[in-house]
């Protein structure tokens, strides 16, 4: 089956053009798509025979709202989607004061084993296709009734693992003619594959980059992420490097903080070391607990704030939202996959 959700504009008008039709039949499709329609029927303006033909060749699904949180505390939703396959992922729609942000899920699951998040207890069970992505901003759009001005992959999954179908998404979100969301107001977040990082910063996109850090030292970073235990702090803060000379855009650093593992003064000071001589900017976001890890929340973020400033590291904290409604990402689908055993 054809899935025309993930197809660029010109590829719909190549296919299109397929089946002996004009141009702009493929506008028509693309800005219904967008719209969030859930059959080829709602497409009012395409002819009858047509919309029977899509129907025959095309799969067209529309993510169903499995559960819906709402917090009370500052309105952040988070919305636990129901894909076609009975997959389940996460969006999280969040209020600040610049414009609603938000958060997409890109895989089902994730393999990168990163010993304090929810998402990836159970491995990868699939990508997600570059529509699949697009839908969780499209029908959080839609349920919500507002403008959705930012976008960060920061939900369930490893963008630079599902290199190919996020870029696709990118083009479709930042399309002129779909949500037109601008690579400024896109952050990616990354685990640390430097290779998919190379590959990316050759494209010179201007989206953010954001590098899940974690921890200053291969030891405590080899722990925390099986996924330095291939590549090492040295060479990811090489890339990270490399990335900032081809794109000119500096690095958002995570910092998950970690009662007792990550931090001491003495991490501060060793996390100061790497950035140095690198614009780059840290943001230290307050564990948040699984219940499936023994690892707790720091609390020294404050004192570990201004030891990094004290060295001239720009560090802020992420400000929790929606703590009332599990919002950090996976656990919402976790719970979801316990309740069904
Ligand atoms: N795969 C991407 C996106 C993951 S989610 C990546 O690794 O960057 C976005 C951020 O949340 C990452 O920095 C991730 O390490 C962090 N994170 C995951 N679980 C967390 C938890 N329990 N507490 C705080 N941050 C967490």
């Amino acid at each position: 089956m054809t899935d025309l959700k993930s197809m660029t504009p010109d590829e719909l008008t190549a296919w299109f053009k397929g089946l002996g039709q004009p141009a702009f039949r493929a506008r028509q499709v693309f800005a219904w798509l967008n719209q969030g329609v859930s059959s080829f029927d709602e497409m009012t303006n395409l002819p009858k025979d047509l919309r029977e033909r899509l129907a025959g060749e095309c799969r067209l699904f529309a993510p169903v709202i499995e559960r819906k949180q709402v917090s009370r505390i500052d309105g952040t939703v988070k919305y636990l989607w129901r894909l076609y396959d009975g997959n389940c992922v996460e969006t999280v729609l969040m209020r600040y004061h610049h414009g609603n942000t938000v958060c997409v899920s890109c895989q089902v699951g994730c393999n990168m084993g990163c010993v304090f998040c929810a998402s990836t207890l159970g491995g990868k069970v699939r990508d997600l296709t570059a529509g699949e992505i697009l839908d969780q901003i499209i029908f959080a759009r839609k349920d919500s009734g507002e403008k959705i001005s930012n976008i960060v992959m920061m939900g369930i999954g490893e963008p630079l693992d599902n290199f190919d179908n996020v870029l696709r998404f990118l083009e479709l979100v930042n399309h002129p003619d779909g949500l037109n969301i601008g690579m400024r107001h896109i952050s990616l977040s990354t685990c640390g594959l430097i290779k998919r990082i190379d590959k990316l910063a050759s494209l010179g996109l201007q989206l953010t980059l954001s590098v899940s850090l974690h921890a200053p030292d291969d030891e405590t970073r080899s722990r925390l992420m099986p996924v330095n235990r291939s590549v090492g702090v040295d060479a990811l803060m090489e890339t990270c490097r490399r990335y900032f000379e081809t794109t000119g855009r500096r690095i958002s650093y995570e910092y998950a903080m970690i009662d007792g593992v990550n931090d001491s003064d003495a991490d501060a000071d060793r996390l100061a070391e790497l950035l140095k001589g690198q614009p780059g900017h840290v943001n230290l976001i307050p564990l948040n607990d699984v219940a499936e890890s023994p690892l707790k929340p720091s609390r020294r973020v404050r004192q570990f704030q201004q030891r990094l400033e004290s060295h001239g590291v720009t560090a802020t904290v992420r400000r929790k939202l929606g703590s009332d409604i599990d919002a950090s990402c996976g656990q919402l689908r976790r719970r979801q996959m316990e309740a069904g055993r």
